[in-house]
């Protein structure tokens, strides 16, 4: 049996006239450039989550960009982020100039440890990004109460988590702005780049709406540098359609990590902790093992898509080598970094081809 990791075509099968619909409407209406879907989706987003306000850009990595223009982060300044994350969500900071400023993560939910925050902080320091990993939370209330202490913006990376919940809270509500990704393999994806910032503040949502066209006040007129950075009328039609499914394939994703957990209990196999405050809506499903890359090899052979998120933190990177980070600086990121693998948890996986994941899996570490 042959198990994908993620599999978009069985998505858009059980939706397929919708969404072909969706784009005939936005091709008939020729309104390409923030077309009325666009708002529309805006709204949406903004209602299913909670948030007074919804800004449509052209990437999860736009939308953090953005945000950290919008917070005033400038060339000198520092944001604490963790270093076990996609990369993006360091590189925005180095592209305005600024320093990311790496802190370690939870062994068992892969998100930053708050109590290292305080200790990074510094007069340069202008805010905290945390990342909510893999489709859970980070600790939300600890994280806000040094930033109000120390006056500090702070931009949720919600990339991963749309739908996720923190102590009853949507994901993205809590900081000063959230920011989410609509890549096509996100839980809510697009046919294409696509990202968007929610806020309660109507003072940083007009700056993000300026920030996207150019900086411009009204046409022709510029009272900042900005950027060309929209959400694509076409993704907008798309995504609209997707969010009323988001809930459900949430739900489906949290059966399939219930299975896994299950299934895995009692072995040396170490299986995603969901903090009793969370709601956590699985973009991935990642497990810890010793022998990480010699099960992967093993998975490839039986035909089971799988990956790594993510093989090297961003503290040794090649490309932060000048901020002088070290091996052993942030040893839980590091030592997760050789132990993880993420398995399919796709709302779609059927019950048989789970039950090969999990056949496999133990089958491996019988015969080890
Ligand atoms: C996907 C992702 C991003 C970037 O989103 P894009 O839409 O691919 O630009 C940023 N941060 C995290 C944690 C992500 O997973």
């Amino acid at each position: 049996m042959k198990v994908p990791l993620l599999d978009l075509k069985r998505q858009y099968y059980s939706i397929k006239d919708r969404i072909d619909q969706a784009i005939k409407d936005v091709l008939e209406k020729t309104q390409f450039i923030l077309g009325p879907q666009v708002k529309k989706f805006e709204e949406n987003v903004a209602k299913y989550c909670g948030a007074k306000y919804a800004v449509g850009v052209a990437s999860g990595t736009d939308a953090l960009l953005l945000s950290l223009r919008a917070c005033g982060v400038k060339p000198g300044d520092e944001v604490i982020i963790p270093s076990f994350t996609f990369f993006a969500t360091a590189g925005v900071v180095s592209r305005l100039g600024a320093l990311p400023v790496f802190i370690d993560m939870d062994l068992m939910t892969y998100n930053m440890l708050p109590d290292q925050i305080e200790e990074k902080i510094t007069e340069k320091t202008k805010a905290i990004m945390p990342v909510h990993l893999f489709g859970q939370c980070a600790d939300m209330d600890p994280i806000l109460e040094i930033a109000k202490k120390h006056n500090l913006k702070v931009v949720e990376d919600a990339a991963q988590v749309i739908g996720a919940k923190y102590k009853g809270k949507k994901a993205g509500t809590m900081g000063d702005l959230g920011c989410f990704s609509f890549f096509p393999s996100k839980n809510l994806g697009g046919a294409g780049d696509g990202g968007m910032v929610i806020t309660d503040n109507e003072d940083l949502a007009e700056l993000l709406r300026k920030l996207r066209i150019h900086g411009a006040t009204q046409k022709y007129f510029y009272s900042m540098v900005g950027y060309n950075s929209r959400l694509d009328t076409i993704q907008a039609a798309i995504l609209d359609v997707k969010l009323k499914y988001l809930d459900e394939w949430s739900e489906k994703r949290r059966k399939k990590a219930e299975i896994y957990g299950r299934a895995f209990k009692g072995t040396d196999i170490v299986t995603p902790k969901e903090d009793d405050f969370n709601y956590h809506i699985y973009h991935q499903y990642t497990i810890a093992v010793k022998n990480r890359d010699r099960l992967r090899e093993y998975l490839i052979q039986n035909q089971i898509g799988c990956a790594i998120y993510y093989p090297l933190p961003l503290h040794l990177q090649e490309c932060y080598k000048g901020l002088g980070y070290k091996k052993g600086d942030l040893p839980n990121s590091e030592k997760r970094s050789e132990e993880v693998i993420s398995l399919p948890v796709f709302p779609e996986l059927t019950q048989e081809e789970q039950e090969f994941v999990v056949q496999t899996i133990k089958g491996f570490f019988a015969n080890k």
